[in-house]
């Protein structure tokens, strides 16, 4: 209601419009007995003039003396005005006349001085126009027979304007009305000196200090001396403001502190991009390095247990014999071992410098997955596991590379191999299932049609705890499975990182004691990836995980 006024137009309003309601109530009751005191005086000028028209009335109508005992006076003839001057009226009626008479003042008045014998005579005051006009009845009364029984007989009645009522009213409501916007206007000039200097000042003040603060001008302090809660405020603000300092100077303190740690932070990381650098070119020299000697180791190995078995073959089963070839067939398995661990760490490496490239081809999944048991076969049939291949008829070809398709599923597979129990630890056949299924589109992020590989075993499974460690590097689960079996705990990390790669995700559900499902969910169409940024080198080597893993 009162928005865009400022606070002293709001306070001036308000109080003015209360004022001059409070100075209008206090004016009533002065003009009203003002008024008052008028029509009383006014009341005795009526019993006046009626007296002085009744002693007219008796010499110009030729009344027959004063009214005496038990008669009436001799009445002029009914409804006669018997007087008439300066618009003034008077006449007099009989009892009866009265009663049926046109003026209802005149019937009330009849009535009025039946129910109250004892008084004399009534007014009646009220404006017509702009003037005051009166109006006044009084009783006429005989004495009964015997002078007993005093009875109405009728009544004068007077009627007149009053100039000189009037113009005492008028003039003394304009007084009131003078002295009332007098009072008005002091009360205003006073509330408005007062609200200015009480509060207006001070709030002024204040919104200073606070647009200085808006401004960022800190040092600025507001000053008001005035005792009250204006002084209060205005420290209360003060000190805030002293707080927003300080906290802006801590800010400024952490910013720069910021700025350095930023600046180490940068350091730091070039010195750690160099160190990515150095490791990236360390691995590719150490594992070139380590991979020829081991290779050599391995061959030599090979050939050395080759012919020792040839020597036993010819049947000469000596104990140093047997005793060469144990030893040789230790050498062939930590050299392999060895030589699995080193490929995996380069293909970690080569994965994490975004050295590895994608080529996308069309995959028939069946053929695929077909070829990839053939490639597990014989590790199965050495353990005793059988393998079954169930790929779905709706199975469409897919768009993805190949290559690291096969290495993630054929980890899975390996890794099922590798942790199946045999039939006398665990009661029943180790046995293996690849699957591959179509999954269609569903709403919202599975807008696109997607086909998923899984491989379940039967074997030991992985307790729901490390179910998300065993894809961390080098992560192996605690359960004796583990220990038994040889093993890197690099394979899964890096499935995981290749997962990534074909824009596809690695879903595990296992129960301990009753198997585990590795599932890759991939898209039927892989999209190339943007070109990938700058990364520290590492030489590029070919990796070998499947003749790592068929090397375990
Ligand atoms: P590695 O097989 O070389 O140990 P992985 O990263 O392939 O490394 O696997 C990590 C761990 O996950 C394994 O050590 C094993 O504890 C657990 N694991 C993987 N596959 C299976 C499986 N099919 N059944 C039971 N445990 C498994």
């Amino acid at each position: 209601m009162f928005r865009g006024l400022s606070l002293a137009a709001k306070c001036l309003l308000v109080f003015s419009v209360a004022t001059t309601l409070v100075v209008l109530a206090a004016m009533v009751a002065p003009w009203i007995r003002m008024t008052r005191l008028i029509d009383e005086g006014q009341l005795e000028v009526s019993r006046q003039m009626v007296a002085v028209w009744e002693r007219l009335g008796e010499s110009e109508n030729s009344l027959t003396g004063p009214p005496s005992p038990g008669r009436l006076w001799n009445l002029p003839a009914p409804g006669i005005v018997t007087t008439q001057r300066a618009g003034i009226s008077a006449r007099m009626l009989t009892l009866a006349e009265a009663r049926v008479d046109d003026d209802p003042f005149v019937r009330e008045s009849i009535t009025f001085f039946e129910a109250r014998p004892m008084e004399v005579d009534r007014q009646r005051a009220s404006w017509v126009g702009t003037s005051r006009e009166y109006r006044y009845a009084r009783a006429v009364w005989t004495t009964g027979a015997r002078g007993t029984g005093r009875q109405l007989a009728g009544l004068i009645e007077l009627k007149r304007p009053s100039i000189s009522a009037t113009s005492q009213l008028i003039t003394n409501t304009a007084y009131l009305l003078l002295a009332g916007a007098a009072v008005l206007l002091a009360a205003l000039v006073v509330f408005y000196v007062i609200t200015r200097k009480l509060v207006l000042a001070p709030v002024g003040q204040l919104r200073l200090a606070a647009e200085r603060a808006r401004e960022g001008n800190l040092a600025f302090r507001s000053d008001i001396q005035t005792g009250d809660e204006f002084q209060e405020l205005s420290e209360t603000f003060n000190w805030m403001v002293t707080d927003l300092q300080a906290t802006q100077d801590r800010l400024r303190a952490i910013n720069a502190a910021m700025d350095v740690k930023l600046h180490e932070l940068e350091a730091s990381n070039s010195s750690l991009h160099q160190a990515a650098k150095l490791k990236g070119e360390f691995l590719a020299s150490v594992s070139h390095e380590l991979r020829t000697p081991l290779n050599s180791i391995n061959g030599f190995a090979e050939l050395l247990l080759e012919i020792a078995r040839g020597e036993l073959e010819q049947g000469e089963p000596s104990a140093t014999l047997l005793k060469r070839i144990r030893y040789l067939e230790n050498i062939l398995t930590a050299g392999r071992g060895l030589l699995a661990l080193i490929n995996s760490l380069l293909e970690m490496a080569r994965i994490e410098a975004g050295k590895v490239d994608l080529r996308i081809e069309l995959v028939n999944v069946r053929d695929s997955c077909d070829g990839l048991l053939g490639l597990i076969n014989p590790l199965a049939t050495k353990k005793h596991v059988t393998t079954t291949l169930e790929v779905a008829d709706d199975v469409p070809i897919i768009r993805t590379d190949h290559r690291k398709l096969q290495q993630i599923i054929f980890n899975f597979l390996s890794n099922a191999v590798k942790f199946s129990q045999p039939l006398e630890k665990t009661g029943r056949e180790p046995s293996i299932v690849l699957r591959a299924e179509r999954l269609p589109a569903g709403g919202g992020a599975d807008s696109e049609e997607r086909v998923r590989i899984s491989v379940i075993d039967n074997g030991p499974g992985i307790p729901k705890d490390e179910q998300q460690l065993i894809f961390e590097k080098f992560y192996q689960a605690e359960g004796g499975h583990t220990r038994e079996a040889s093993g890197t705990g690099l394979g899964l990390a890096i499935c995981k990182d290749l997962a990534t790669l074909l824009n596809a995700e690695i879903q595990l559900v296992s129960d301990v004691g009753r198997g585990s499902m590795f599932s890759l969910i991939l898209p039927v169409t892989l999209h190339p990836p943007a070109p990938p940024a700058a990364a520290s080198p590492v030489e590029a080597l070919p990796a070998n995980g499947i003749a790592a893993r068929l090397a375990e």
